[in-house]
């Protein structure tokens, strides 16, 4: 083995890098604030939980006309509690599917038994909007659409404000899954329609896993009274719960709130979406470039890329062992992602969290290192 000369890659605590898209690598000041007890009903915990709460509807331009529902556990409990509170059991939805995220809110769906009609294009292919219009305009029984901004399946970027102003023009309802865009990608509630748009701690916000949050049009989340499924994953009663006495109906993940609170605190600093979602363009850009220059190729051309995560077809060699190539980068310090898709053997690199180009090129320099290693020629052989 040739790791000896390879300085090993690390978090500001020493750990791998995280090339995924979330849970991924966060600040150590972000781990650092959770070092400390709080009460769940006490002043202090509640004070820090209302300024996250307050300042997540400004991220997408919703101050005054939105207000953040938070949920405990991972995204989709969020999703979920999006889908299931919004859609009344008289709702119909059209499900916009291009990867595992749109097909996992068609079973939520399915699941709290809501009538859904799909429109699904291959992972690597964004909606048709002339077919999403088509079939708004002959099923008037359709209130609500749902889209994934980011559909971190395959990385590519659906075209959200398009779909919000058709959605829009045929006055139904939008829901937005932006669960790995949400901080990266601008989001406008003022130019884009929508009632409600879920997103989680442990994303481009880069906190520590442990909730998600729904922001919703507070006109239409009050409309919502009664929808819900589930008692955890009503929204409308979380909601209430906070405008009567400020706080969880159920124990808060306390120690993520106010980690996601010092989170937002630095996604600020950092000049908020452009500052935040420009370091992880630069990211990609250095990613992709230098992937290609070893010949790896990109599932999605660069018109359709979101800079979050960046799928890579599976080289052709055979000396290419992917299990070998995931634990050679592991043991130079960084974590990649397998794939998911269905269209195409690939892989997956993320390019958000706490990562800067300085690591992405670190990053390229492992992984010249492990094809060597491997025994795989580089430029690699293109695709027939
Ligand atoms: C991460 C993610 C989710 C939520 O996944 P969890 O594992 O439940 O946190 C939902 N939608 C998209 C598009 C995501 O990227």
């Amino acid at each position: 083995m040739s790791l000896a000369p390879f300085p090993r890659a690390a978090s500001e605590t020493g750990d791998p890098l995280l090339l995924t898209p979330g849970p991924l690598t966060t600040s150590r000041s972000v781990k650092e604030v959770m070092v400390h007890d709080w009460g769940s009903r006490d002043a202090t915990f509640l004070k820090i939980n209302k300024a996250v709460l307050e300042r997540l509807p400004e991220i997408v331009n919703g101050a005054g006309t939105h207000v953040t529902v938070p949920m405990q556990g991972s995204g989709t409990f969020a999703v979920e509690a999006m889908l299931t509170s919004f859609v009344p059991a008289s709702g119909k939805v059209l499900v916009l599917i291009n990867g595992a995220y749109g097909h996992r809110a068609k079973r939520i769906l399915d699941i709290a038994g809501r009538a859904t009609v799909v429109h699904e294009t291959p992972e690597d292919t964004p909606p048709d909007l002339a077919a999403v219009e088509a079939i708004l305009a002959k099923d008037p029984a359709i209130t609500h659409v749902f889209a994934v901004h980011c559909e971190t399946t395959s990385g590519i970027r659906n075209p959200i404000e398009a779909i919000a102003a058709l959605v829009a023009r045929h006055r139904r309802r939008l829901l937005i899954d932006a669960m790995s865009a949400f901080g990266a990608l601008p989001l406008d509630a003022a130019a884009s329609p929508f009632d409600a748009v879920a997103a989680s701690s442990n994303k481009c916000i880069e906190g520590v896993p442990g909730f998600g949050f729904v922001i919703c049009r507070r006109d239409a989340l009050a409309e919502t009274k009664g929808n819900a499924t589930t008692l955890v994953l009503d929204l409308h009663d979380q909601w209430q719960g906070f405008e009567k006495t400020g706080q969880f109906r159920f124990t808060p993940p306390i120690h993520v709130i106010v980690s996601f609170h010092q989170a937002l605190e630095e996604f600020l600093a950092e000049g908020g979406v452009a500052g935040r979602g420009g370091r992880y363009a630069e990211n990609g850009k250095v990613l992709i470039d230098g992937m290609r220059a070893l010949g790896f190729e990109t599932l999605l051309p660069d018109a359709l890329q979101a800079p979050i995560i960046v799928t890579f077809h599976m080289p052709r060699d055979p000396a290419f062992v992917f299990q070998r190539f995931y634990d050679g980068l592991k043991e130079r310090g960084f974590v990649i992602y397998p794939g998911k898709l269905t269209v195409a053997d690939s892989f997956r690199i993320g390019c958000i969290g706490r990562l800067y180009p300085k690591d992405l090129h670190a990053a390229l320099a492992a992984v010249r290192a492990v094809l060597a290693d491997m025994g795989v020629a580089t430029p690699l052989a293109r695709a027939a």
